[in-house]
């Protein structure tokens, strides 16, 4: 079993597939372990009543199916190959065969490209409002992005924030009717149209932003305590392009839960699903997925 990918979906997958005595190997990429990597308390994963930190969680994951003795190959995958079995996928001049091959690749979220974005990352700057959010009870907070993800984070975070921003570069939001009219309904929602967000402030934690309008190009500060951005995720599926099917957006497309255009191979995580993305709904579909892959090779 070849699990591609080693987010909450990918390392769930190992988990169950190594401890069903499938030898078992994960191509956990070179920054392994996924999008918790990257987030500093993780508030709401079942089971740890105070909390966990994001790279904790996926550590302990590791060594969960490491104690099943599943494999894991910190490098990424660069192509596969789908199209006879065993299916192969290469990491680098290495060649790995599987009978079954479960895609776990995740997705990445959007980020504006600024420094002080990358620094402040965990201090305020946050890309999960699902996530994050709890932690701005009573304090003022900016979300950037026009579409569903950002509407919603808005609204998400007016339950604990007293005052939200949401920054758009255009005069007409992208998001669905009915969570534009929720929003504009919510007074502590505020609308900046047509800004750009040029500089996040603050040295250890968000303290502001500093906003370009998009027209005359005259700049603003606004006073804030965090930033979520909304600007929408990339599915990493670069290298399944013309294996399985993917949606118009480069999401995997899935029937069945987990099974993709190509028998045998499996799908879970933010790689298929743009809707949830979050760690337990990933675990629980790595779950599926190996359990579905443990299904087809007892067929045969
Ligand atoms: P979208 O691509 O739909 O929206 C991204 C938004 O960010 C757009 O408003 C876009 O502006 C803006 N944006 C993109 N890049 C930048 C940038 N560099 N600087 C400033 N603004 C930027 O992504 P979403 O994540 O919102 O949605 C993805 C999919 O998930 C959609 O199909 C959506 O329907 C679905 N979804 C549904 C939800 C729900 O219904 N509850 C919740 C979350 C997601 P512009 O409009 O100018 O292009």
């Amino acid at each position: 079993m070849i699990i591609i990918g080693s987010g909450p979906a990918g390392l769930t997958a190992a988990i169950y597939a190594s401890r069903d005595g499938l030898r078992t190997l994960v191509v956990a990429g070179a920054m392994w372990g996924g999008q918790l990597m990257l987030t500093t308390e993780v508030d709401n994963f079942p089971g740890f009543k105070e909390g966990i930190l994001g790279p904790d969680l996926m550590d302990n994951m590791w060594k969960q199916a490491e104690r099943f003795d599943a494999e894991m190959i910190f490098d990424d995958a660069t192509a596969v190959d789908f199209s006879s079995k065993p299916f192969k996928a290469s990491v680098g001049s290495k060649l790995y065969e599987g009978k079954s091959v479960i895609i776990a690749t995740g997705a990445s979220a959007k980020w504006l490209g600024l420094e002080s974005e990358k620094r402040l990352r965990g201090r305020g700057v946050s890309v999960c409002a699902t996530c994050d959010g709890a932690f701005f009870k009573s304090k003022k907070v900016v979300v950037v992005g026009g579409g569903d993800t950002a509407i919603d984070d808005a609204l998400a975070l007016s339950k604990f924030a007293t005052e939200v921003k949401v920054i758009h570069r255009r005069d007409k939001l992208r998001a669905s009717k009915i969570l534009q009219e929720r929003a504009f309904k919510e007074p502590k929602i505020e609308f900046v149209w047509n800004s750009t967000v040029q500089e996040i402030l603050g040295r250890d934690k968000v303290e502001g932003v500093r906003l370009r309008k998009v027209d005359s190009g005259e700049e603003s500060e606004l006073t804030c305590d965090a930033v979520f951005l909304g600007i929408g995720h990339k599915p990493n599926t670069e290298i399944f392009k013309g294996q399985v099917q993917l949606d118009k957006a480069g999401y995997v497309i899935a029937k069945d839960t987990t099974k993709t255009s190509v028998e045998g191979v499996f799908v879970a995580g933010d790689v298929q699903d743009y809707w949830y993305r979050q760690a337990v709904v990933a675990a629980g579909a790595g779950c599926k997925a190996a359990m579905d892959a443990k299904r087809y090779l007892e067929r045969g």
